[in-house]
């Protein structure tokens, strides 16, 4: 399958018209797909799997802003920790401290979105207004972990056909962002908020999201079953 060209630039300027930042979500897709989008001046690309993101990152550019995207186990911090540009997944105060070790080592700050788990899926992971209001009482983010930078919340709504549960998911995260992201990051006006993916991220936009993490628009239908 070839990447979609014709939809990257279509997404793209629907996007940039609206100020959204657009991650190309690559995963199981092939070095030489993410070359093509980088060769029309693409940037962002998301990945879920450490190990398949060393290797790309390895194969590519050094210019490619990389997300990671995945549920990130602290143990595999370490590998990403040189060259991550964001990390979306980050869903506890464990895995955040962990990063700022690695960052510290690395000695460069490494930039994390709070996953909020919005879903009534049980399946999915991420953090609940509590931890969030824990997070900013503990005040640890602020004082102690020089080595990270928060730079907003990030999250993901239930896989269903029910839009205006859909909608209703987006908006709940929104409200948490509002609410108390800001309160983390005082000063930091540009905050991110990373919601919406190929099917619903027209919604994502509409209630708030700066930014979407596309996959299968761009690099059509993923295949888990061949390597
Ligand atoms: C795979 C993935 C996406 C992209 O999904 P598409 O439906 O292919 O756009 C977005 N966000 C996360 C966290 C993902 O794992």
């Amino acid at each position: 399958m070839a990447v979609n060209t014709e939809a990257y630039k279509k997404i793209k300027a629907e996007l940039d018209s609206r100020g959204v930042t657009l991650v190309a979500v690559s995963k199981t897709k092939p070095a030489s797909d993410i070359q093509q989008l980088y060769n029309l001046g693409h940037r962002d690309f998301g990945e879920n799997y450490v190990q398949e993101l060393v290797e790309k990152e390895s194969l590519l550019p050094k210019d490619i802003r990389w997300h990671f995207i995945g549920h990130l186990q602290s143990n595999k911090v370490k590998y990403i920790a040189p060259f991550v540009h964001l990390i979306h997944g980050v869903d506890s105060l464990k895995l955040l401290k962990e990063i700022n070790k690695q960052a510290l080592k690395n000695n460069l700050v490494i930039n994390c979105l709070l996953q909020v788990h919005i879903a009534q899926e049980e399946t999915k992971f991420g953090m609940d207004k509590n931890d969030l209001i824990e997070i900013e009482k503990s005040n640890q983010t602020t004082t102690e972990m020089k080595y990270i930078k928060l730079q907003g919340l990030m999250g993901m709504a239930s896989f269903s056909d029910d839009m205006q549960k859909v909608r209703n998911e987006f908006k709940s995260l929104k409200h948490l962002f509002d609410k108390y992201f800001l309160l983390l990051t005082p000063g930091s006006p540009l905050a991110t908020l990373s919601m919406g993916m190929s099917s619903d991220y027209k919604i994502a936009i509409e209630e708030g999201s700066t930014m979407v993490r596309i996959g299968s628009l761009l690099f059509g239908e993923r295949n888990y079953t061949t390597s």
